[in-house]
């Protein structure tokens, strides 16, 4: 069977093209700019020639068109006809306490995500959107919904209440939910496969550290704690997310600047993080260029960084009462050999030992810890669209 995965944002839509027989990646690519002009990236992984143009894409529903023309097409396709692809998955980012799974999308699976909208109210409807664009498009081609919420419906309350009025969380669901699940699952199945051992019996502690960044204990297969709340805020300072502050800091900003409090928060979530403490780059590259040319706030902005992920798998050690694993994904998990060696040097006292050399290595599953070491440190890089792929074959087989 071959599965269209879907990641549809506000005015983006990624998408991946796999032969589940094979798990084979036939085909990538990326819409922008739809609804302001529009421009399709289309790259075949069969030897065709990458589509790389402004095309117009009005709304969703000319990107999909565009997508299907593309993935159909003599000269860019990988397939002969829209009728090869058997399904197709969704990535939806906010499923609320509605969905501890992925699941076939009917209508009232749609009202259920419509009813998450004020939970994630920039993301839910922009994938609602792409939802109903590739039903206009597709017609009856079965559409599977994976959450990035939904790995972390097993938190136990201690680990997801807040401890404000209880009648928020009842009233206004207001809890911590947590995002990435869709990578802290795929990685931390790798780890265990990787460790030879049942996921039953593996504490592990997830570092998903990219643009967005978030820390997942996984006790026995199941997200016990993770670092981001209500919203994709929480936890770490990420590119240009603030992560955990005092929580009147914002009401002592608009006191003392003028600004109202929807501007601080645009602040803390898009010109905060290692980007405003470094006022150089919410990029790591740049601050890790920057830093070795001499400028201490890049050089602050990773330290700071090094030191929170640090400090939250010491916690989440203690949260499981020890630690089997330790596992580093996406952009900078995957990447950044001076990040991984900054945060492991704060975790020999539970016994982590790095193996410089393994360390160096980039874009592969691989131990970077030493054969000694008591705990085992893994770069995994993750498949998000791998899961939903899956997840989208078991579901729409057994329905
Ligand atoms: P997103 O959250 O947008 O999916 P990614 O997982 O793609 O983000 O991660 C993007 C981050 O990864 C950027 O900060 C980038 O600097 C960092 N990154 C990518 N490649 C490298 C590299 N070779 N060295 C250091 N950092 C890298």
């Amino acid at each position: 069977m071959k599965i269209l995965v879907i990641n549809c944002g506000s005015s983006s839509l990624k998408y991946q093209l796999l032969d589940m027989d094979s798990e084979a990646l036939l085909a990538k690519g990326l819409c922008e700019r739809i609804g302001i002009d529009g421009h399709l990236k289309h790259q075949p992984q069969n030897g065709k020639p990458v589509f790389d143009q402004d095309v117009a894409l009005p709304t969703h529903t000319e990107a999909i068109a565009a997508v299907l023309d593309k993935l159909t097409s003599a000269e860019y396709g990988v397939v002969a006809n829209m009728a090869e692809i058997g399904a197709v998955g969704h990535r939806v980012v906010h499923g609320g306490e509605k969905f501890a799974s992925s699941v076939v999308i009917d209508d009232a699976v749609m009202a259920a995500i419509q009813e998450c909208v004020p939970l994630a109210p920039l993301h839910n409807p922009a994938n609602i959107t792409g939802i109903e664009a590739c039903k206009a498009v597709m017609g009856d081609v079965p559409q599977v919904a994976v959450f990035d919420t939904a790995f972390h419906q097993s938190m136990p309350g201690k680990a997801f209440l807040y401890a404000i009025p209880y009648e928020y969380y009842t009233d206004l669901h207001v809890r911590r939910y947590g995002f990435h699940g869709t990578s802290h699952r795929y990685v931390s199945a790798r780890a265990a496969e990787m460790m030879g051992k049942p996921m039953e019996e593996l504490k592990l502690i997830s570092c998903h550290m990219g643009n967005g960044s978030s820390i997942c204990a996984i006790d026995g297969g199941k997200s016990v704690d993770t670092t981001m709340g209500l919203t994709p805020i929480a936890g770490v300072p990420m590119g240009t997310r603030c992560g955990d502050i005092d929580v009147s800091i914002p009401d002592f900003l608009c006191e003392n600047t003028g600004k109202d409090i929807k501007t601080i928060t645009n602040e803390l979530n898009k010109k905060s993080g290692v980007l405003g403490v470094s006022g150089v780059s919410s990029d790591f590259r740049d601050l890790t260029k920057a830093a070795g040319e001499g400028n201490d706030r890049a050089a602050l902005a990773l330290e700071m960084f090094q030191y929170a992920v640090a400090k939250t798998v010491g916690a989440y050690a203690a949260a499981m009462n020890g630690v089997d694993g330790i596992i580093f994904t996406a952009g900078v998990g995957e990447n950044d050999s001076a990040a991984r060696a900054g945060i492991c040097r704060y975790l020999g006292y539970l016994g982590v030992e790095i193996c410089p050399e393994c360390n160096k290595k980039r874009g592969e599953d691989t131990f970077i810890s030493t054969p000694a070491s008591k705990v085992k440190v893994m770069v995994i890089p993750t498949n998000e669209e791998l899961v939903i792929a899956r997840d989208t074959k078991a579901l729409v087989e057994a329905h």
